[in-house]
């Protein structure tokens, strides 16, 4: 008999695994013609014998591309939850991301544990990152590594008989276009389903489902109100409307309301508004203050580039030519194993600060924009992982899987020892900012008038630049 009871503890912790999804398709909204579609799917995993004597299979691989935040992790648990199966899910980026020969092992693994527990669902998000084309242009690098894992899925899929003992994969991308076509091939991801922007109806049909545990006034003003919102919403994700009714919660709680109102949506929405990602790709566009905002952003990433090298990673050169709010820097590909210190993973955190800490000291506390925001969430993850999961930190020796698995008393405690490495990350970036000001005000002004720069040519700055000695930051 399977031990379902282990079913949360995968050995291999690139997987996770839940018995129950708990998610249906009443927890997705809008385009509704999609749920139909898998509707069916589950029908089939459901009744596999009935189908299998009318001649009917289920597909072995469904395919859910679109942009991000629209729902596509979302529709592969309520498959999971409707059929009522296990669901195993993974990155695509996990399996290149650290040590080369892994990608293929760990898509064994992966598949491993699903068989183990089949009927059961395998869901691969960023599928993109492992199965983009072969030969063709090597983004992000590790592209032998790659080949490995996607001839690995190839294999695994193909290998499957269409009978009783179903593993269901559900890959996610907002790539189509670079997936390798092999992917796409009968009998692999034969069932391609675009999940794309929802249009008015569909917004407010979210709306609606993220509203169920909150508080209006009325059923009226409720259904007012969310209309208001899905008028002013064109081109936002799913994702982005749940934010704007929780950022509208935590704004009602602040303020001491018992309901939420008005006047909490939209701040809310001017807010979820200030942090939307423009996308734009030619430089031209960019207005000029947000232009100096992404030098000085992209220099004081390339002068902490310099002090805390990243041995396995070098960078190779940075520009200011798109807006995004995690930084441009462009860094070749990670070879050979990664030994990483608890020194190390403190170095990243305070690299990681470098955004926000240059933006408070150019611009000001109340003056800051959005271009820093992924940075500062990179920031706290990692020191969260450091002090929950590598037993590194006087946290204790055990292994947290994720924060919301704390009781109060322990997530006290995390929160008190994140600061403490917030703060002494902030400090030392803020000093090394400071002792390297000449190298930052250089390399901004290169990128402002060329839009790029290249490693050597930082590291020239970097290394010539007189310094400004500055008192040590202690730990
Ligand atoms: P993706 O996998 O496409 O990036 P996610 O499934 O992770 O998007 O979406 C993040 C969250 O946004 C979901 O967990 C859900 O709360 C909300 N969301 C996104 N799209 C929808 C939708 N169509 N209906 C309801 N909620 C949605």
């Amino acid at each position: 008999s399977r031990a379902l009871g282990s079913l949360g503890q995968s050995r291999a912790k690139f997987i996770s695994a839940e018995e129950r999804t708990g998610v249906t398709f009443d927890d997705f909204a809008g385009q509704e013609y999609i749920k139909k579609e898998l509707q069916e799917i589950v029908r089939i995993l459901k009744n596999d014998d009935e189908f299998q004597d009318k001649g009917i299979y289920c597909p072995k691989g469904v395919l859910l591309h679109g942009p991000p935040g629209t729902g596509k992790t979302l529709l592969a648990k309520a498959i999971a939850g409707e059929a009522g199966l296990p669901f195993f899910a993974a990155n695509g980026t996990d399996f290149v991301e650290m040590f080369v020969g892994v990608a293929a092992s760990r898509v064994k693994d992966l598949f491993g544990n699903a068989r183990s527990f089949s009927p059961s669902i395998i869901f691969i998000d960023e599928i993109d990152a492992i199965g983009s084309k072969r030969g063709g242009p090597d983004i992000g690098g590790g592209g032998a590594e790659r080949e490995q894992g996607l001839l690995q899925i190839l294999t695994e899929m193909d290998g499957f008989k269409v009978s009783t003992a179903q593993v269901l994969v559900i890959g996610a991308t907002n790539r189509l276009d670079i997936l390798d076509p092999a992917l796409l091939r009968k009998g692999r991801f034969d069932k391609i389903i675009r999940v794309g922007l929802p249009s008015e109806d569909g917004r407010y049909a979210i709306l609606k489902v993220h509203a169920r545990n909150k508080f209006f006034r009325s059923e009226e003003e409720k259904h007012t109100l969310l209309k208001e919102i899905s008028e002013q919403t064109e081109d936002f994700t799913g994702a982005e409307l749940q934010n704007i009714l929780n950022e509208a919660g935590i704004l009602t709680a602040r303020k001491d309301l018992d309901y939420i109102g008005r006047d909490e949506l939209l701040e809310a929405l001017k807010r979820q508004k200030g942090t939307f990602e423009t996308g734009q790709e030619d430089s031209t566009d960019i207005p000029e203050e947000l232009k100096l905002r992404l030098a000085y952003r992209e220099a004081a990433v390339a002068v902490l580039a310099c002090y805390f090298p990243e041995p396995h990673r070098p960078f190779v050169e940075t520009d200011i030519s798109s807006i995004r709010s995690q930084p441009n820097m462009r860094y070749t590909e990670i070879s050979g194993q990664v030994f990483a210190r608890k020194s190390d993973y403190i170095n990243s955190i305070v690299r990681a600060c470098a955004p926000r800490v240059i933006e408070e000291e150019m611009f000001g506390i109340d003056n800051m924009c959005w271009i820093s925001a992924k940075a500062t969430l990179e920031a706290s993850r990692r020191a969260e992982f450091l002090i929950l999961q590598t037993g590194m930190t006087a946290f204790g020796k055990a292994y947290y899987k994720n924060y919301s698995d704390l009781v109060p008393n322990l997530a006290m405690k995390l929160e008190a020892l994140r600061d403490e490495y917030m703060r002494y990350a902030t400090e030392k970036c803020s000093s090394v900012l400071q002792e390297y000001h000449l190298a930052v005000e250089t390399i901004t002004d290169i990128l402002l008038e060329k839009g790029k720069i290249q490693a050597e040519e930082i590291w020239d700055i970097y290394k010539s630049a007189p310094r400004v000695a500055q008192p040590p930051v202690s730990p």
